[in-house]
């Protein structure tokens, strides 16, 4: 298939890269060249501008950072959703908020043109593995539709209902996740202030009620685990104002509903203090630093 691909970062470049890996022709446009030039390394092509980038293509592809960025991108005065080929299947991968979603499928609709939100689950590792969870929202015929492409760059495709209900699903799993990382990181430093090996602290809760996520998977502690943020310098992965987006986002979804979120609440603050100690930028396990008392960057 033609597949327009919009933002190829820390997540889109990856998974730009297993659809061009399953034979796919894809043309990708993102702000930063460098980037472009690291996906046309891996096999995709150059668009030259977002509506060059769409011409020709029977599915388009978002993964951007902000609501902001995909208005921008589909709605500001350039009209690109005009541009896209009535037939395409556009999939918004973005986390963004569930009303802008729903503001884009409307948007979509009034010009004939089918989008669904598709935000994922899985992070940096699941976008290289191809064994991201997407979790989709709008009419069951475009989920299907979407289905095959997104079993390329993932290996679960769940509908949460009609369009934004894929970001409210998402949002509960990112404050859940926001909580489950902070308590990882409390239960490792009071292990390791009080004489244990961090590493074998986490065999062990890993076989224990404790066992979650983030402990097994994305371990937050340098050194416990290869291949994860927390052994790189919490470079790469799912940055601190990502996250800090994201819970702001599902307090906006509790305040509506009336859901008391106390836990989500003090995640959204320890997130924040910690972004604005100047670690916006480093994956989201190094809430570590803060929980560990270390100074702030700036
Ligand atoms: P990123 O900042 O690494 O990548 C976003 C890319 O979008 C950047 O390269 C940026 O230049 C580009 N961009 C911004 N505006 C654009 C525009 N108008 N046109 C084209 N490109 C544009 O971010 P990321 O970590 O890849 O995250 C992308 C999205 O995925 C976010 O919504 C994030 O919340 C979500 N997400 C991230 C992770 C993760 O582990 N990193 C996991 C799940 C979901």
């Amino acid at each position: 298939m033609n597949i327009a691909f919009f933002g190829v970062g820390n997540m889109g470049g990856p998974m730009a890269a297993n659809l061009v890996n399953a034979g796919h022709t894809v043309r990708v446009y993102d702000l930063a060249p460098a980037l472009v030039r690291q996906a046309v390394e891996k096999g995709a092509q150059a668009g030259n501008s977002p509506a060059e980038t769409v011409a020709g293509a029977e599915v388009v592809i978002s993964m951007l950072p902000s609501a902001n960025a995909v208005k921008g991108l589909y709605l500001g005065a350039q009209n690109l959703l005009g541009s896209i080929p009535a037939e395409a299947l556009i999939i918004d991968c973005s986390t963004i908020d569930a009303a802008t979603s729903r503001l884009l499928a409307t948007a979509a609709s009034e010009q004939g043109r089918t989008v669904i939100d598709a935000p994922v689950s899985g992070g940096v590792g699941g976008a290289k593995a191809g064994t991201l969870t997407f979790i989709c929202g709008g009419d069951e015929a475009s989920v299907e539709r979407a289905r095959p492409i997104l079993l390329t760059m993932g290996k679960n495709v769940f509908r949460a209902g009609n369009h934004g209900a894929g970001q409210t699903a998402k949002l509960c799993n990112n404050m859940l996740l926001a909580v489950h990382m902070i308590g990882t990181c409390e239960a490792l430093q009071l292990g390791a202030d009080n004489g244990l090996d961090p590493a074998v602290l986490s065999e062990i809760m890993q076989a224990s009620s404790g066992r979650n996520w983030s402990l097994e998977v994305y371990n937050p502690w340098p050194g416990v685990m290869d291949g994860v943020p927390s052994s790189n310098d919490y470079q790469g992965g799912f940055a601190v104002d990502l996250m800090n987006k994201d819970l702001t986002l599902a307090m906006g979804n509790a305040m509506q509903s009336g859901t008391r979120t106390p836990m989500g609440a003090l995640a959204r603050s320890l997130y924040g203090l910690h972004g604005g100690q100047g670690r916006g930028q480093l994956d989201f396990a190094s809430i570590l630093q803060l929980i560990a008392g270390e100074p702030p960057k700036h």
